[in-house]
């Protein structure tokens, strides 16, 4: 399966990429962990990306799209590849179809994870993520990871005036996208304003998995 996931930040893109990579291990493509590792590793890269990523901005196109051609030639993308977080933009669809044509690897769907923009400053602003394993938690996990036992910790970015403009940002130049999708007719649109383990089955129901 070749899919981008589509949706708000928040809306659970990450959660269900998760569970679709541990059920049929396909790679999972998350242009913001790209991003934060190289932030972590203090790489040109992470120099660069921070101060867009603090602010809740887009890191420039031509930075965005470098990455992801490269990850793409990966030998482990050739048998499928879960793209999270990516496209963003309409510049970066389009670049993202004319590498895989080139590469002869159509997407088979653009899964949108529906979520209401007001559900979303709250699922975020008490979003917590574990540094060791990368799970997905909330404040009321507390300190440590229920899975690993690592540290858990807030994004930089899930503070209410970042997500405030993320949510403006994701309006303006990632909303677009749906229709684009839409009009390739590869658009599939989930309900993910429920538990993540429901929106998980509609994800499998949709994509015929
Ligand atoms: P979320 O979907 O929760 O907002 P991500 O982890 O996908 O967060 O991304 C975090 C940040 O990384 C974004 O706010 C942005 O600054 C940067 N980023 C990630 N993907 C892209 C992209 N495709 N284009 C531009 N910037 C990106
Ligand atoms: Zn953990």
């Amino acid at each position: 399966m070749n899919i981008v996931l589509l949706g708000a930040p928040g809306a659970g893109k990450g959660t269900q990429a998760a569970k679709l990579v541990e059920e049929f291990n396909t790679p999972h493509i998350s242009t913001g962990d790209m991003l934060r590792a190289a932030v972590a590793a203090g790489t040109e890269l992470g120099l660069k990306a921070k101060s867009y990523m603090d602010a809740g901005d887009l890191v420039p196109d031509d930075v965005i799209i470098g990455l992801v051609t490269e990850r793409l030639q990966e030998p482990d993308t050739a048998n499928g590849f879960i793209l999270d977080g990516f496209p963003r933009t309409s510049p970066q669809a389009v670049a993202l179809d004319a590498e895989l044509s080139k590469l002869g690897r159509p997407l088979d769907a653009a899964l949108l994870i529906d979520v209401d923009p007001e559900v979303i400053v709250n699922r975020l602003t008490s979003r917590r993520m574990c540094r060791a394993c990368g799970y997905i938690g909330t404040e009321a996990d507390g300190p440590t990871c229920p899975k690993c036992g690592g540290e858990m910790y807030q994004r930089d970015d899930d503070n209410e005036a970042t997500v405030r403009n993320r949510l403006d940002v994701y309006e303006k130049s990632t909303s677009p996208l749906i229709d684009y999708y839409r009009g390739c007719e590869l658009l599939v649109t989930i309900d993910g304003d429920r538990d993540p383990n429901v929106v998980y089955a509609d994800v499998k129901e949709a994509l015929n998995l």
